[in-house]
């Protein structure tokens, strides 16, 4: 496809070292020439410059030197837009940085839009819509489990795995609708127990991509931990173990953390979203009030809810009370019994841990049993699952796509048990085809691509 020349810087905007300029488009090289100068050849010229080379000379306005550069030319398709690409390494001011872009522009290039360099790549046909996005991703993951995850989509991961289970259905539909080219003849090409079978195991396939949706977002955003507790239990105590810094303020005052802190801390590479609470109880303090409303909304946003007990004030009777509380219904719940450093407690304590696997006994001032705490997150968070290196999804819009994917296939078969036509049994199977084709993209709508790559920054 052919395009307008586009370019825009691809760093970003802050002083820096160096800074990189993106030029693609059929004039990218003529634009670039212009305002280009070799540094020892006169009359060298990019057009006729080696694809996947850097050659250093100035950046020019008129007879003046903007800036040396290192400038490396791609010669499409092998580029990343497949288009021809000129990349401006210049030095990182600010100034610098606009005025190339400015002169890129007065020479005929456009100032690209979001994700714009990305949209050509995928209408170009270097990657398919879901590799796409994970370019988004990959450029936002902040920790190795987002990173690796972004980086398997990327390599076409789930993209394989779709287009595995598509062409077999895309088989039986054309089988069933050279039935329909026959029906006169009453014959039937597609043999219904095949296609049974076949819709059933797609259709589990689906159900466990549309599982790992949970597990994917959460990795991807932070896996939502909430802690709470009485007062005076060590939250906040808990909450610098954690984090190893001291964002919360530990006080001996009942109530003094009054604010929901909410903060990310990782273990083995998966990010955690750690909400700090004002402690539960009733309270006739305002401002403490106000800290604890927030707290059972934050409980209704978490993933995992570690309940704090205090050891040195301590009745069994409440482990029961936690673990039957309503608000931590659909939660992963630990109780965690704090304060166990006193020797004689902390062998009483080591019972409840090693009979209960969801109560947990620590000692959060002197950091004590926090490795087993570490490793409970871990396994509630799903980590097992992901070194399983399953395909997991993290895109609410492969998400949405997979759940009618499922609609339809469940359609299917229950066509198939009622015996329907061959021309409905179609329909259903083409709409879950669709459906499927609309994640990598072999079926997609303007409307649906300007969504998806304005979300991406300029430069990309
Ligand atoms: P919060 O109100 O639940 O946030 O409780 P804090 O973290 O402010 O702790 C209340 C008090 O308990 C402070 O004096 C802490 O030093 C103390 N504390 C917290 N954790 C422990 C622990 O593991 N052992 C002991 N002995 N004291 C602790």
């Amino acid at each position: 496809m052919i395009f307008n020349t586009i370019a825009a810087i691809a760093t970003s905007q802050t002083i820096a070292a160096i800074a990189v300029i993106r030029v693609s488009g059929s004039e990218a090289f003529t634009i670039s020439n212009k305002i280009f100068k070799h540094h020892r050849k006169n009359n060298f010229n990019i057009n006729d410059a080696q694809s996947h080379k850097s050659y250093f000379g100035n950046i020019i306005d008129g007879n003046e030197i903007v800036d040396e550069v290192l400038i490396t030319i791609f010669k499409n398709p092998y580029s990343f837009t497949g288009e021809d690409t000129v990349e401006i390494s210049c030095h990182g001011s600010v100034f610098i940085q606009q005025k190339i872009l400015q002169l890129l522009i007065e020479n005929g290039a456009q100032t690209a839009k979001a994700g714009e360099f990305t949209q050509r790549s995928f209408l170009n046909g270097k990657m398919d819509l879901s590799q796409a996005e994970a370019v988004a991703d990959l450029i936002s993951s902040q920790s190795a489990a987002s990173h690796k995850i972004a980086i398997n989509q990327l390599r076409g991961g789930i993209s394989n795995e779709l287009s595995a289970l598509r062409e077999k259905l895309i088989n039986f539909a054309s089988l069933i609708e050279l039935e329909l080219d026959f029906s006169e003849e009453d014959v039937e090409f597609a043999n219904r127990d095949d296609l049974k079978d076949l819709v059933t195991s797609i259709n589990a396939k689906v159900t466990s991509l549309l599982k790992s949706f949970n597990l994917g977002n959460s990795i991807k955003n932070g896996v939502p931990v909430v802690i709470a507790g009485k007062p005076n239990v060590g939250k906040s105590t808990l909450l610098n173990a954690l984090l190893n810094d001291e964002k919360a303020i530990v006080s001996e005052i009942a109530g003094t953390t009054r604010d929901a802190i909410e903060d990310t801390f990782v273990i083995e590479g998966i990010q955690f979203r750690l909400i700090d609470t004002a402690g539960i109880r009733s309270t006739t303090d305002v401002i403490e009030s106000i800290g604890i409303e927030r707290t059972f909304e934050k409980i209704n946003t978490a993933q995992i809810v570690l309940h704090l007990l205090d050891a040195t004030n301590f009745e069994v009777e409440e482990i029961e009370t936690v673990l039957n509380d309503e608000r931590y219904q659909g939660k992963q719940l630990y109780v965690i019994i704090n304060k166990i450093d006193t020797a004689e407690l902390e062998r009483t304590f080591e019972i409840y841990s090693t009979k209960y696997t969801n109560i947990i006994c620590i000692s959060a001032k002197e950091k004590r049993h926090i490795e087993l705490l570490n490793k409970k997150l871990l396994d509630a968070a799903g980590a097992n699952e992901l070194s399983s290196n399953q395909t997991i999804i993290t895109n609410s819009r492969h998400f949405e796509a997979l759940l009618n994917t499922q609609n339809d296939l469940n359609s299917v078969l229950k066509g198939l048990q009622n015996n329907i036509t061959g021309d409905f049994l179609a329909m259903d199977i083409r709409r879950a085809l669709q459906h499927l084709g609309s994640i990598t993209g072999e079926i997609s709508s303007d409307d649906l691509l300007s969504n998806i790559f304005s979300k991406f920054c300029i430069g990309k």
